[in-house]
């Protein structure tokens, strides 16, 4: 933007007539509209600044005001026409021509999508193909919405390509042009498939990838996966939002994985080796004999993959799981016999010592009688 000439860059005389630079300008957006060079910044923004040069010479007042300061060579362009940044003038301008509202109105919608996974498959990553009913690329027309061999699209004869018709006085309101639905073109020879929309709906497939340690809410974003834009414009994205299945026994916390292991009475005494759900399966698990209720036993490695790992920390949180030990239903006659016989063996064994001493020594039970 070394040097801001209007009159340079729509390549017409300072003396043009406002017929010649709207014909300049029609001429100039169709060679460099971006839709003819997708991913081409530097038509972009070319494309760009034929829009402010034209912008400015369009408009009577706002032609003699930069006519007076390139006479005058006043034209700072670090500063612009009207005392604004050039980078002010320059986005007060696009946005004149090309305003957000209108920008998103070419762009392609967004899609959305609810992706319900298994609460491993959230923890440990997974792929996923997802596949739905959406408006894609018209595969006729390429999504150009032109008939494939027919004519290039025309600039909007309403609004001069600008996609925006003012209204008359003073405050009118640019108000978006009707013709060619605010995107400056008009389709010459429309494609028959998709009406010259270059977008229809159809089945649409995508992988979705998750990566390790997947949180329920989470979004993925397919960048320019959506709808696709209008003369080629920009897609929408996709964005995926994750729900989790609950697992019936695992509960996530943070980086670690939780669960409740109910054991007997006797296993807890004894020991045990009991099967335990994880993320990838059932493992076997060695309860120590003589664990207490409440106890938390680990499965290193276990866990959830960290998705920001730690210097020095296992790439992995572990599973804690807490034993419950569980008291056993007396609904049973056989169960309470067992029970009491269980009670008179543990008093003479003196298997309950600290149950013994807090009721004062002896046969373990003296002194928790109620008055
Ligand atoms: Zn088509
Ligand atoms: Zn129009």
């Amino acid at each position: 933007m070394a040097d801001l000439d209007y009159y340079a860059i729509l390549g017409v005389d300072a003396a043009a007539s406002p017929e010649e630079i709207k014909r300049a300008f029609r001429r100039l957006t169709l060679e460099f509209h971006p839709d003819r060079h997708p991913n081409d910044p530097q038509i972009a923004a070319r494309y760009r600044q034929i829009n402010v040069a034209y912008d400015a010479l369009s408009d009577a007042a706002k032609r003699s005001r930069y006519d007076m300061q390139r006479r005058l060579g006043q034209l700072d362009l670090t500063r612009g026409v009207d005392g604004q940044s050039a980078r002010d003038l320059l986005g007060n301008m696009f946005g004149d021509v090309f305003g957000t509202r209108r920008t998103q109105r070419r762009k392609g919608r967004d899609l959305r999508y609810t992706l319900t996974v298994d609460f491993a498959e959230a923890v440990l990553g997974s792929r996923h193909t997802i596949e739905f009913e959406a408006p894609g690329a018209c595969t006729v027309c390429s999504g150009t919405g032109t008939r494939p061999g027919g004519r290039e699209p025309d600039g909007c004869d309403v609004c001069g390509g600008r996609g925006e018709v003012k209204g008359e006085g003073l405050f009118a309101r640019r108000t978006r042009c009707g013709r060619c639905d605010g995107t400056g073109l008009i389709q010459v020879e429309a494609c028959t498939a998709c009406k010259g929309a270059g977008a229809r709906r159809q089945a649409r497939a995508f992988d979705v990838t998750l990566p390790g340690g997947t949180v329920a809410g989470a979004e993925r974003l397919l960048a320019g996966l959506g709808e696709p834009g209008r003369f080629g414009a920009e897609s929408g994205d996709l964005r995926v939002t994750v729900n989790v299945r609950p697992h019936p026994r695992l509960e996530r916390d943070g980086d670690d994985i939780r669960c409740e292991l109910h054991v007997s009475v006797s296993e807890a005494a004894c020991g045990a080796h009991v099967a335990v759900p994880t993320v990838e399966g059932d493992v076997a698990l060695d309860i120590p004999a003589g664990v207490k209720s409440g106890t938390r036993l680990r499965l290193r490695g276990k866990g959830v993959p960290r998705t920001e790992p730690k210097r020095g920390a296992p790439a992995r949180g572990d599973q804690l799981v807490a034993v419950v030990v569980e008291t056993p239903n007396v609904t049973d006659g056989r169960v309470r016999a067992a029970l009491e016989a269980l009670e008179q063996t543990c008093n003479e064994a003196a298997a309950y010592p600290l149950r013994a001493n807090e009721r004062g020594g002896g046969d373990g039970k003296g002194g928790a009688k109620l008055s």
